[in-house]
């Protein structure tokens, strides 16, 4: 072991993929539309066939929309792709898995190296390989400590990805920064959906302090738990070590509703699993055709995105980064500056309309407005024919529920009121407050933020403070 860093960190993510199918047979992916996993409408064991079922006999066919989108996802990364496609059997006793062993890729994986970009450092990518999901194991509820358990095979043989990193993340954070990372590409790709498939990480974690021993956490789901179960597993190393311990290698399980880790096993090592070739399954040739049919199909992705916008829009390089970084977001900010000043479009974005979605809880599928609602509001804040403060108060409502805005601008009044107008407004404030404008001539320059707020009241807010202020003074000269 060659590290110098105080904590080394590598993940082992496993992706479901967004298809229609199972990875070897016909069966549905997910549940009936009518029928959502979690509120326990499904009926367990349903969504299966012989194959899945791991029945003696049948055989598995493979999915090339899998191979598409594990194709997609490689290329993205900057993989390089094995010529052939091979699948093993990875051999082991567990009820999650009929057949006694999970068809994976081992020998040769679909892909090698590559690597997935953060902010400030370039994490390595070992290999993504294709393999099935084993079946969900279900603990019968009410029971503290169940005798038994029972198994749902709805969910076997459902098509993941597995990315495997080099030890190259040094914190908590930076591994919660590649999950963001590696979900944004996948949401890019169309290969993930963010609703239905799940995401789930194995973490192998070493300390300095002990050598660098490494403990693997088991199934952290997200970004946000991949970094808490990796500070409470880093924690517990630390006091392990400094409590005069020795740390042997081993695998733990991540339990996130107390927020700790728990010991499962001293680590198995690869070997144990005698992975020998799935023969019934033909070798796949991966054809240079193959390749650059999904290559042609990669679409612009965020880091590529960022670029373009710093350098199309000159906008800075922050706004950029936020604005790329989910593509419905990407895409309206470009509509968007195409016809408003594009560093006044990035910073609405930006800040309020994501301010406002996040206030609401509203993601970009439930959002009901549109670039032309947005259009609209810009211009006429750019054009100065309402305030910030009424765009933003537009903006509130427009979230909610759209409408037009300007009708809705000159029903209530808003829009910003001419000079002349202002002026009249100005004076009869001025004539109602003799005893203010008294104490403002007298030195007391405080009362006039007073005059201004009785002016912005009857102007509904719609008038610029600055303005205000300003015919204040000179009519009171
Ligand atoms: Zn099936
Ligand atoms: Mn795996």
């Amino acid at each position: 072991m060659n590290f110098t860093t105080d904590i080394v960190i590598g993940l082992e993510v496993h992706v479901e993929l967004n298809t229609k199918s199972k990875l070897f047979c016909g069966c549905s992916r997910r549940p009936n539309k009518n029928e959502e996993p979690n509120t326990g409408t499904e009926a367990p064991n349903t969504r299966t066939c012989p194959v899945c079922l791991g029945h003696p006999g049948s055989k598995p066919v493979l999915n090339k929309t899998v191979v598409d989108y594990a194709l997609k996802l490689a290329l993205a990364l900057d993989c390089d792709i094995s010529k052939e496609l091979i699948f093993s059997r990875k051999s082991y006793f567990y009820p999650d898995m009929s057949k006694n062993f999970q068809i994976s890729q081992y020998e040769i994986p679909l892909a090698t190296n590559g690597c997935v970009k953060l902010a400030e450092k370039d994490v390595r990518l070992v290999r993504i390989h294709i393999e099935e999901d084993p079946a969900a194991l279900v603990h019968p509820s009410g029971m503290e400590k169940s005798t038994y358990v029972l198994v749902d095979y709805n969910r076997s043989g459902n098509p993941l990805v597995e990315v495997v990193t080099e030890p190259d993340m040094v914190s908590p954070k930076e591994a919660r920064e590649f999950m963001k990372q590696l979900i944004s590409v996948l949401n890019y790709l169309g290969i993930y959906d963010i609703n239905t498939c799940v995401i789930k990480a194995d973490a192998n974690v070493s300390i300095k302090e002990s050598g660098y021993v490494r403990a693997e956490i088991k199934n952290v789901t997200g970004f946000k738990e991949i970094e808490r179960a990796l500070s409470y597993e880093i924690d517990r190393q630390k006091k392990e070590v400094s409590d005069g311990k020795k740390l042997v290698q081993e695998t733990r399980a991540w339990d996130s509703d107390v927020g700790i880790t728990r010991l499962m096993r001293t680590k198995e090592t690869e070997e144990d699993y005698g992975y020998i070739i799935e023969p019934d399954l033909v070798v796949t040739n991966m054809t240079d055709e193959w390749v650059e049919r999904v290559r042609d199909t990669l679409p612009e992705l965020a880091r590529d995105k960022k670029e373009r916008f710093i350098k199309d829009f000159r906008i800075d390089k922050t706004d950029a980064a936020v604005l790329s970084s989910q593509i419905e977001l990407g895409d309206l900010y470009e509509k968007v500056a195409e016809k408003i000043d594009p560093v006044l479009a990035a910073r609405w974005l930006r800040r309020e309309l994501l301010r406002v979605m996040n206030y609401n809880e509203i993601d970009f599928v439930d959002l009901k407005i549109d670039e032309s609602h947005l259009i609209e509001l810009l211009k006429l804040l750019s054009d100065g024919k309402i305030t910030d403060n009424v765009a933003k108060k537009i903006l509130e409502k427009l979230v909610d529920k759209p409408f037009n805005i300007m009708e809705y601008i000159e029903k209530e009044g808003l829009k910003v009121s001419d000079t002349n107008e202002l002026s009249k407004i100005c004076e009869q404030v001025i004539k109602k407050n003799p005893k203010v404008i008294d104490d403002y001539k007298s030195g007391n320059v405080k009362s006039l933020n007073f005059l201004i707020g009785q002016v912005m009241r009857h102007t509904k807010g719609a008038a610029s403070p600055d303005d205000v202020k300003k015919i204040l003074v000179e009519c009171i000269k």
